[in-house]
């Protein structure tokens, strides 16, 4: 099987490139059009060597995935189903907003944790993703944009978060190499790239050493363990203590406030008792807190908290001075919540509304 050039660095392509006899800078030749020109093809790189594109071409394919199938919200949030080099199919999502162009990457086919409330982990796990893989996902949703002019023709992605299928940290190093280049090729600052973990505390630690100024999301939805056992049957090794014990660690080495997502679900972790038990476990730590609205699925068993749960829910950690953002819910119509596209497709039920 050919190798692939997506995910290979600047740096790479002109070590590549010397190794096939070439100057360095063809490699950064390479780079551009991978990278900043979207090319698909190595026969493409009009202004390299024909001898050199056959040389490159005998070992390598450039890695683009092809768009398998596309829905698009009437918000403008679109999700793309993309079918990669090889194996199954990856989820990616453009998000518009007024100032900034979100992409949001999935790390892993699937998801071995297996949240009780996740699409992504009711269809088990497949396999982790290649760095390339993920950068990808940046640049077809870029073109994908473009395209539905929900970017100008010159329009990038200007931000990324890693909060599409699978949990990051459990596929660290591709992912990490996938920050490092969605930074150096694309130029995204790193404070505009969200890593988002279930809260694996190893990894925690892990990053927190890296010493990287993006932004740390961590996933709690509950503020008791045995509830966060129930929700969260995956990651039972690590208490809630422990995690917010690595959060603070992280504080202390990058400086770099915390995120902590927190999905609300009717009756299970929306009370105000459960507010008043986060608002304990986090008070002393710099942190924000975001509550997410559920995105119900099919076969998901949970309801969304109901508005005024919410805005009472909040209400308690302003109280307590803990920072909390109400995230709105974006996508609708278009099975949001991560793997949401990937199980409809799979299983064939209903027709994706693609505009
Ligand atoms: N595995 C990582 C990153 C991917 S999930 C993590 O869990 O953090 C990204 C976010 O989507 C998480 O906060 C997760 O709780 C949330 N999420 C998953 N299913 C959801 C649903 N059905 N509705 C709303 N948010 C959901
Ligand atoms: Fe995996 Fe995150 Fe979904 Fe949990 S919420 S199953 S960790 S992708």
């Amino acid at each position: 099987m050919k190798k692939l050039l997506m995910g290979m660095s600047t740096a790479d392509l002109k070590l590549l490139a010397k190794e096939l006899g070439e100057k360095e800078f063809r490699g950064k030749q390479v780079a551009d059009w991978l990278y900043r020109q979207g090319c698909r093809e190595i026969s493409g790189m009009a202004n390299l060597r024909t001898s050199f594109r056959e040389r490159l071409e005998e070992g390598y394919e450039t890695g683009r995935s092809k768009v398998k199938k596309a829905s698009m919200a009437g918000d403008g949030t679109f999700k793309l189903l993309l079918k990669p080099a090889f194996g199954e199919l990856v989820e990616a999502v453009g998000i518009p907003y007024q100032d900034r162009f979100s992409c949001c990457v999935s790390t892993q086919i699937g998801c071995p944790v297996g949240c009780m409330f996740c699409a992504t982990g009711a269809s088990g796990f497949k396999r982790n993703l290649a760095a390339g893989e993920m950068v990808d996902q940046v640049l077809s949703v870029g073109e994908y944009a473009r395209s539905k002019k929900l970017l100008a023709v010159d329009g990038r992605v200007s931000h990324v978060v890693f909060m599409g299928m699978g949990e990051p940290l459990l596929n660290y190093d591709a992912t990490l190499a996938a920050v490092r280049l969605i930074n150096g090729e694309f130029n995204i600052g790193m404070r505009n790239i969200t890593l988002s973990t279930i809260g694996y505390v190893p990894g925690i630690y892990r990053l927190a050493k890296e010493n990287l100024q993006l932004t740390l999301a961590v996933s709690l939805h509950a503020a008791d363990d045995a509830l966060r056992r129930k929700l969260v049957p995956g990651m039972t090794r690590y208490s809630l203590q422990e995690i917010v014990d690595a959060c603070k660690y992280y504080f202390r080495e990058t400086k770099r406030r915390v995120t902590f997502e927190y999905c609300l679900l009717k009756d299970v972790n929306d009370g105000q008792a459960d507010a008043a038990r986060l608002a304990a476990m986090l008070q002393g730590l710099s942190c924000h807190v975001n509550v997410i609205p559920f995105n119900s699925f099919k076969g998901g068993g949970f309801h969304a908290a109901e508005a005024a749960r919410i805005t009472a829910f909040c209400r308690v950690l302003e109280e307590a001075n803990i920072a909390v953002t109400r995230r709105e819910q974006r996508g609708g119509g278009i099975e949001a919540a991560c793997g949401q596209l990937r199980r409809q497709t799979l299983s064939g039920q209903g027709d994706l509304r693609i505009k």
